[in-house]
């Protein structure tokens, strides 16, 4: 019978806790995502600006304006289609997240806002 030590011994059992821990946090989370569809936004087909709202309320709010593609250095953003914005090539022309965020403080409609704390 092969001996182990104890630093091996322990090593592997908070492996294995943290193999549950993590476990038990994504069956949670999905659960979460099942039951409540507050925590899962509904689908968008366009990826918006930083801040965007949630798409019903964001095309309540957006005036079509251009306001946040024109502030934006990057030209990361452009019309879609309807004339709202949208990062219209993400590997082109990517987000940078700048400090700041000109896109939403470029909007006076608050379909973009600073709402979310990640981006202030
Ligand atoms: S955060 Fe910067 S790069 Fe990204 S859309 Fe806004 S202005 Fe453009
Ligand atoms: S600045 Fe605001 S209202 Fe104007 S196009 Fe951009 S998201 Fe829409």
């Amino acid at each position: 019978m092969a001996v182990v030590d104890r630093r091996t011994f322990w090593t592997k059992v908070l492996q294995d806790l943290g193999l549950i821990v993590l476990r038990t946090l994504n069956a949670y989370v999905a659960g979460l995502q099942e039951v409540n569809p507050l925590v899962q936004e509904p689908a968008r087909t366009l990826e918006r600006p930083p801040g965007a709202l949630p798409e019903p309320e964001f095309l309540r709010r957006c005036t079509r304006c251009g306001d946040c593609s024109r502030f934006c250095h990057f030209a990361a953003l452009r019309p879609d289609p309807d004339g709202l914005p949208w990062l219209w090539d993400p590997a082109s022309h990517p987000c940078y997240r700048c400090e700041g965020f000109p896109c939403i403080a470029a909007c006076s409609t608050g379909a973009l806002s600073f709402r979310d704390r990640l981006l202030r």
